[in-house]
């Protein structure tokens, strides 16, 4: 018998949700579904209450709110909620599934709690990496990466020593334009993008990855998860998408992590962390011919991922600022306000108006993203 551990899922009605919400069933004897939170899907998320029998639900807006919730069932609307519901007393775990900055408030709420997070959502760390890092140092809280590639790099550095470790290596799939020339590139309508050949993914994740600012974000993230320097910490393009980060160690070895191109891999990694458990998905078949090529991005393809290559090395309020600037730019994108190659482009323009001195504290960093989205908007405006 193992002990059941309560959950609480934030962004239960997207991709990273339903994956979540897989590894839970299959193991519905180590997991109660406590808590969970949507932005707007209220349809989804009633349905996902009455399966799990949810406690505690909220959404972001009342109004969107259809069907009934199972009786007994607290809901609630205010962003004071949602922080509640991240730091529930009777939580074990919180897994944070949200997209975007708005992930950031939830994930301190929780760490800052004590709870231990399985933490999906990368722009958290992206817009405060050393908020978050400390708040989890503080409390004591354990951060179980659940993108995939720090996921695989957790499960590298198992029984390694830091001291040990030269390098990372995440992989990138490259997206669904990796043979495109430049000019092709500004032609990219957002049911293209909206294509990825290997991941099922939520959209602007999606977008993030056609453009390789999604490998950029998760170099930011490595950075502060796995307390790296920049320039230890590589991409190269790996068509496949199986081999999802190699860790390179002082004495000349190499060690990766290879799982079919599905979330639920990871994510049952982290929610059973240490301890493994028969997968909700088959495991590769190596009886089977695969092809594992590995060759380096080309930048002049991929200018987010320079433009997030710089914000790393710079440090500061850039990564923060090039984050807010990329999701305005993605919205954009997918409402046909601007073209593909434009989201870099209103990226870059919002970096060179501006940089903030590094804020420290949840509201400082929040004011910081609400002004950079306003540049970024600007910017906008004059492309458009
Ligand atoms: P998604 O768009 O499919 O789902 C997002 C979820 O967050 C939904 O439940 C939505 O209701 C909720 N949400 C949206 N805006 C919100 C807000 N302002 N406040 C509170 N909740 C809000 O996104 P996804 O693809 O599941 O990605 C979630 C996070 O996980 C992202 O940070 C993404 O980068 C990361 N991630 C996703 C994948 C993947 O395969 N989808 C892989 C690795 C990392
Ligand atoms: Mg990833």
């Amino acid at each position: 018998m193992h002990p059941v551990r309560n959950v609480v899922l934030l962004g239960a009605t997207g991709s990273i949700g339903d994956s979540t919400l897989r590894v839970l069933r299959k193991h519905s004897d180590r997991f109660n579904l406590l808590g969970i939170s949507a932005h707007r899907q209220g349809k989804k998320l009633c349905q996902i209450a009455h399966e799990f029998r949810v406690k505690h639900v909220h959404l972001g807006r009342e109004d969107d709110l259809s069907g009934d919730l199972p009786a007994g069932t607290k809901f609630s609307t205010s962003p004071s909620a949602l922080d509640e519901l991240a730091s529930l007393e009777e939580a074990d775990l919180v897994v944070v599934a949200v997209v975007g900055a708005a992930g950031l408030a939830p994930t301190l709420s929780a760490l800052a709690a004590g709870k231990d997070v399985v933490l999906a959502n990368k722009e958290s760390l992206v817009v405060g990496g050393e908020l978050v890092m400390q708040t989890a140092r503080s409390s004591g809280a354990n951060i179980l990466p659940a993108d995939s590639e720090h996921n695989a790099v957790f499960q590298c550095l198992q029984g390694q020593s830091q001291k040990a470790v030269k390098s990372l290596t995440l992989t990138a799939s490259g997206g669904p334009f990796r043979d495109w020339s430049v000019d092709e590139l500004a032609t990219v309508t957002p049911a293209q993008a909206l294509k990825h050949p290997n991941w099922s993914m939520g959209q602007k994740i999606t977008v993030d990855s056609a453009t390789m600012a999604n490998k950029g974000l998760e170099l930011i993230e490595a950075r502060w998860l796995f307390g790296l320097p920049p320039e230890r910490l590589n991409v190269v393009i790996h068509p496949p998408s199986l081999v999802h980060a190699i860790v390179h160690f002082i004495d000349g070895c190499s060690i990766a992590q290879m799982s079919p191109p599905s979330m639920t891999f990871a994510l049952q990694h982290a929610l059973l962390f240490p301890e493994r458990a028969e997968g909700v998905e088959e495991g590769l078949d190596f009886r089977q011919a695969l092809e594992l090529s590995f060759f380096p991005p080309d930048l002049n393809q991929y200018p987010c991922l320079r433009l997030a290559q710089q914000c790393l090395d710079q440090g500061g309020s850039y990564p923060l600022v090039f984050n807010a600037a990329n999701e305005v730019a993605v919205d954009a994108f997918l409402r046909n306000q601007v073209g593909f190659t434009e989201i870099a482009d209103i990226i870059n323009s919002t970096l060179n108006t501006f940089s903030f001195s590094p804020a420290l504290t949840l509201d400082a960093l929040l004011d910081q993203d609400k002004e950079a989205r306003q540049r970024a908007s600007a910017c906008l405006s004059q492309l458009a």
